[in-house]
C-alpha cells in the first residue's frame, strides 16, 4: 500500500537548509494501524505530510497503492487525496461557521454532491459517531471528543482506503483520547489503513506497530510489542546505505 525508499526532506529557510528527513524506508501494508513516534521536532508531520501528499520530497521513491508519487500537480494530488485519503487533526480543523453536518458533508461538496444527499450521507455519519442530535450544532458548541469526532465523520465520508491522523488526541484528555483511539481502532478493523502520529507512548501502545523517528531517521519498529528487525525487509544495497 505504502512503500518508501530512501525518503530525504530538507526545509530552506533563506540560506539556511534544515535536513529533517534522512533516508527513510518504510513499508505499510493495507488494514495496518500504525503510529508514527518521536519527540517533538523529530520530523513525524513532515513524514505524514508526504505519505499524504500534502508535501513534495526531495529524493527518494514514494509508491502509494503502487503507483509513483512524485512531484505530482496539485490537480492530481487532490484528486487522489479525495480518492483514496482521509485526514484527521489536533486541532480538528472544523470550519468554525458551518454545523457538524455541513463540516462531515463538506468532502462531498467538493466532489460536486448535491447538498441534499450529501447532507443526508453526512447524517448518516454523524450518527456512527454517536452524534446525530448535534448535526445543527456549531463547532463552538461542542466539546474537544465531538468535534473529533465530527472530524473522524468528516474523513470517512469519502471512504478513504487509508486516514492519516496527526496528534489527534493531542488536544484532549487521557479518558477521550481513549475514546477517539477506540473509534479508530474500530474504523481499522473494517479494513481501513490507519497511520497516526503521537508523541504519547500510551496511544502509540494501542496500536500494531510503533515506528519511532529519531533525528529524521527510523531508530526502531516495534510490531505487536516485539522489536522487529525491520531492516531486513529491504535489500542487501539498502541495508548497507540504511548502516
Ligand atoms: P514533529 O511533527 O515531529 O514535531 P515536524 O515534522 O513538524 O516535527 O518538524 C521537524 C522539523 O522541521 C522541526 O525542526 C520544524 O521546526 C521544522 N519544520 C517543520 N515544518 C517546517 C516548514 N514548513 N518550514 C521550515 N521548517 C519546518
Ligand atoms: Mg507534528
Amino acid at each position: 500500500m505504502i512503500n518508501l525508499s530512501n525518503i530525504h526532506k530538507s526545509y530552506q529557510m533563506g540560506s539556511n537548509s534544515l535536513h529533517v528527513l534522512k533516508g527513510i524506508d518504510l513499508k505499510i501494508e493495507q488494514g495496518e494501524f500504525v503510529s508514527i513516534m518521536g519527540s517533538s521536532g523529530s520530523g513525524k508531520s513532515t513524514l505524514l505530510n508526504i505519505l499524504g501528499i500534502l508535501d513534495n520530497y526531495d529524493e527518494g521513491t514514494y509508491h502509494l497503492d503502487g503507483k509513483l508519487v512524485k512531484d505530482m500537480s496539485e490537480k492530481k494530488a487532490a484528486r487522489l487525496r479525495n480518492e483514496m485519503l482521509g485526514f484527521v487533526f489536533q486541532s480538528f480543523n472544523l470550519i468554525s461557521f458551518k454545523n457538524a453536518m455541513e463540516n462531515v458533508a463538506l468532502p462531498l461538496y467538493y466532489q460536486g454532491v448535491g447538498r441534499k444527499k450529501r447532507n443526508k450521507i453526512a447524517l448518516e455519519y454523524l450518527d456512527k459517531m454517536g452524534l446525530l442530535e448535534w448535526a445543527n450544532h456549531m463547532p463552538n458548541e461542542m466539546s474537544g471528543g465531538q468535534k473529533q469526532r465530527v472530524a473522524i465523520a468528516r474523513s470517512l465520508i469519502s471512504k478513504p482506503k487509508i486516514i492519516f491522523a496527526d496528534e489527534p488526541t493531542g488536544a484532549l484528555d487521557s479518558s477521550t483520547s481513549y475514546e477517539v483511539m477506540e473509534i479508530l481502532k474500530e474504523i481499522n478493523a473494517e479494513g481501513i489503513t490507519m497511520i497516526l502520529v503521537t508523541h504519547e507512548h500510551d496511544i502509540a501502545a494501542m496500536t500494531q506497530k510503533i515506528i519511532r523517528l529519531n533525528d529524521g531517521v527510523i531508530a526502531e519498529v516495534i510490531k505487536n510489542g516485539e522489536l522487529e528487525n525491520w531492516k531486513d525487509q529491504f535489500s542487501k544495497k539498502d541495508k548497507l546505505e540504511i548502516a
